[in-house]
């Protein structure tokens, strides 16, 4: 729900930008399409004054020539003198079609225009319209004259070309007004290539845009992730932090309890439990120091050589020993001679850890297995239990600050969400891994990876 606060007017923006954009990208288009036009009109206009002026020419003489010659046949023909009214018609159409063809075969304006472009450095591939707006036919012997009229829809089918002119011709047979229209035939190709850039930019100022929000977007839902994750912790540390306290002030109660003071066994029980919660809480007050030095330096830990083999036997024995009555332990670890650059304590931390979580997630007999190898560079440790197991959407995420995986609404097991987070950045700064490989119901193994000395 919350997220949508965010998305939908970051969406709604960005379509805004888009739609401005490209109407921008629209506009620029039609006025860079009006100067195209301008521009080469006034280049036609020029050429035609140059022809008329200095050659006399304008290139549709042989033609309009022609045309008049048509029209003195027409007007012989007893199929026109014969003609009803409902066959004018279709003849007007014939006639029309038949002079606009003449007009268009026997014009050399085109080239004439085209010559003078390309003389003048402009792109000369012409392609040529005519549009005729008025054409009458005379007859002057019965002294009235025959009217052939049609109107082209020159507005609506020639915008986007060239009009250069206007001819008006009047001769012995005919009188005719027509429009004489160019266009350029890669003009799409050479005002795209002129907007290249803009648009170039546009798109771009769109992506960008479309990056950042994603960005912001990802960072803000990643913060509520990590905030959300704080309250748990900041719950769960509340809890951890309260069971030994209270325990400390049960305790100190019952020592002023007559009857306790004057049991030397029962004050040596008190104290020793005072000082075991008071060990607990001192080990939870600096787990959370630790992190937060983390936080703010880089983790830079004391790297010594160590015979890896001989300290994780070590803290396996030792694990093993504690929790004899707990769990399974069995290992089989096969680094003899193997030395590793490493911090001990670190060292001894990490396992620690995961032997832990490995009791800890495992309600019923625990059973451990911890294998250790070599594979000639690497240290490979193997730590398998027959726990819970762990979901595969929780994989990735067990390993982040916090981060817990909630089993009902409460938690059954008590925890900082640390333990994993804290071994895989040890991991990490010994130039090593954790892969994990869980099937839930059945058991986890965690793999830390380290790599050996290469001398
Ligand atoms: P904590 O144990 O304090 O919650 P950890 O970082 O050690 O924090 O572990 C994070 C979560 O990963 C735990 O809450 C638990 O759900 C899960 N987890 C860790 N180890 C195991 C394991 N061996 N088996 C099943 N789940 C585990």
């Amino acid at each position: 729900m919350k997220k949508n606060v965010i998305l939908i007017p970051g969406i709604v923006s960005i379509l805004v930008l888009v739609t401005v954009q490209a109407y921008i990208i629209g506009q620029i288009w039609g006025q860079k399409d009006e100067l195209f036009q301008i521009k080469y009109r006034q280049m036609a206009i020029e050429a035609l004054e140059y022809y008329e002026e200095e050659l006399r020419i304008n290139g549709f003489d042989t033609a309009l020539y022609m045309v008049d010659y048509y029209s003195s046949v027409v007007l012989q023909s007893n199929e026109f003198a014969s003609a009803s009214i409902d066959e004018i018609d279709y003849l007007n159409n014939l006639i029309i079609q038949e002079v606009r063809n003449i007009l268009n075969e026997h014009q050399y304006l085109s080239e004439l225009l085209s010559g003078y472009f390309v003389n003048h450095g402009f792109d000369g591939d012409l392609t040529t319209h005519i549009a005729i707006n008025k054409f009458e036919l005379i007859k002057e012997e019965n002294s009235h004259t025959v009217y052939i009229n049609r109107e082209d829809l020159t507005g609506r089918a020639y915008k986007s070309k060239i009009l250069v002119t206007q001819f008006i011709n009047e001769d012995n047979h005919h009188r005719i007004s027509f429009n004489f229209y160019i266009d350029v035939a890669d003009k799409q190709a050479i005002i795209l290539g002129e907007m290249l850039i803009s648009m170039f930019m546009s798109i771009l100022s769109i992506v960008v845009v479309v990056v950042i929000f994603i960005v912001a977007y990802h960072n803000l839902t990643e913060e509520r992730r990590l905030s959300d994750l704080k309250t748990d912790f900041i719950n769960n540390m509340t809890h951890e932090l309260k069971t030994p306290l209270s325990t400390i002030t049960v305790a100190s109660k019952t020592l002023e309890f007559e009857k306790v003071i004057n049991d030397r066994d029962k004050i040596i029980e008190t104290a020793r439990m005072i000082g075991k919660q008071s060990v607990s809480l001192n080990q939870l007050i600096n787990l959370i120091l630790e992190i937060s030095i983390w936080e703010r330096t880089e983790f830079e830990p004391e790297m010594k050589q160590m015979a890896v083999g001989t300290v994780l036997t070590d803290i396996v024995d030792s694990f093993r020993a504690g929790y004899r009555e707990v769990a399974t332990i069995n290992s089989r670890i096969s680094l003899e001679g193997l030395t590793i650059k490493a911090d001990v304590t670190y060292f001894t931390t990490m396992i620690n850890n995961l032997l832990l979580n490995a009791v800890r997630y495992s309600p019923e007999n625990p059973m451990i297995d911890i294998k250790a190898y070599s594979n000639g560079r690497e240290v490979i440790i193997n730590i398998t239990d027959n726990g819970i197991g762990i979901d595969k959407s929780h994989q990735k995420l067990i390993f982040e600050k916090f981060y817990r995986v909630s089993h009902g609404d409460i938690h059954k097991t008590k925890g900082l969400g640390l333990g994993l987070y804290y071994v895989s950045r040890i991991a990490a700064s010994h130039g090593g891994r954790v892969e994990l490989d869980s099937q839930p119901g059945k058991g986890s193994t965690f793999t830390v990876i380290l790599p050996l000395n290469s001398n």
